[in-house]
């Protein structure tokens, strides 16, 4: 499940305006500083890819990477970003959430969750939202490497992932699929290639 390809194709402000290609794809989404630009390079294994996302105006849209000719990886405009209008934040959630319940090509959402610091509502919130909506999602925590000293009232990732997997289970039936990950030491990164390998399969 290497990657030996990556290449930008599109940035794309409407689900219609996607690559029309076909070809499967998992999507990243988390609140803004969660790591997500980090464990797309760390993913990729190319800094110059995600930087592309990360360019102004870039940011608030889908930008898609295909992957080694044959799916894509979707960045997708982080949520809880407090600092920018109400009315462009309201504006990114329905086109993400249009993307969510409209891209037939979507094979998984991947749900990003520090796993540094306790869970957070909005976190909870949009986990909730595409439960509720059956969208498939696979909880990522990143940041598995910050590991707070106890005694300076930090938890441990492990605590972390337990509580939020906890507070999941009292609104869903089942735990969806997750895992570890660091984009400082590359944690968890074999172990997210095989899952999309898995779930391509399908
Ligand atoms: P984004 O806004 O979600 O794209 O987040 P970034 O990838 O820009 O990362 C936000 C901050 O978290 C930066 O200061 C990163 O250096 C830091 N960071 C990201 N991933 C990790 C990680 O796996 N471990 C640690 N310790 N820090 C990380």
């Amino acid at each position: 499940a290497q990657i030996k390809e990556a290449e930008f194709v599109k940035s794309s402000t409407r689900t219609e305006d996607c690559p029309s290609d076909g070809l499967p794809e998992f999507a990243l989404v988390g609140r803004s500083n969660v790591g997500k630009s980090s464990l797309l390079n760390s993913i990729v294994r190319r800094k110059r890819l995600a930087l592309t996302s990360k360019k102004p105006g870039k940011t608030q849209c889908i930008n898609h990477f295909r992957i080694n000719d044959s799916w894509h990886l979707v960045d997708l405009p982080g949520y809880g970003y407090a600092a920018a209008p109400k009315e462009l934040r309201t504006d990114w959630a329905k086109f993400t959430k249009d993307y969510f319940l409209n891209r037939s090509s979507l094979v998984s959402v991947f749900l990003l969750i520090d796993g540094s610091i306790p869970a957070k509502k909005i976190d909870l919130e949009y986990a909730s939202w595409l439960g509720q909506n059956e969208i498939p999602m696979t909880l990522i925590f990143t940041k598995c490497d910050k590991r707070k000293k106890k005694k300076n009232g930090g938890t441990r990732p492990e605590e972390n992932v337990e509580d939020f997997q906890h507070l999941i289970r009292e609104h869903f039936q089942a735990v969806p699929p997750w895992i570890m990950t660091s984009s400082v030491t590359n944690q968890g990164r074999d172990e997210m290639l095989l899952h999309m390998a898995q779930l391509r399969n399908y």
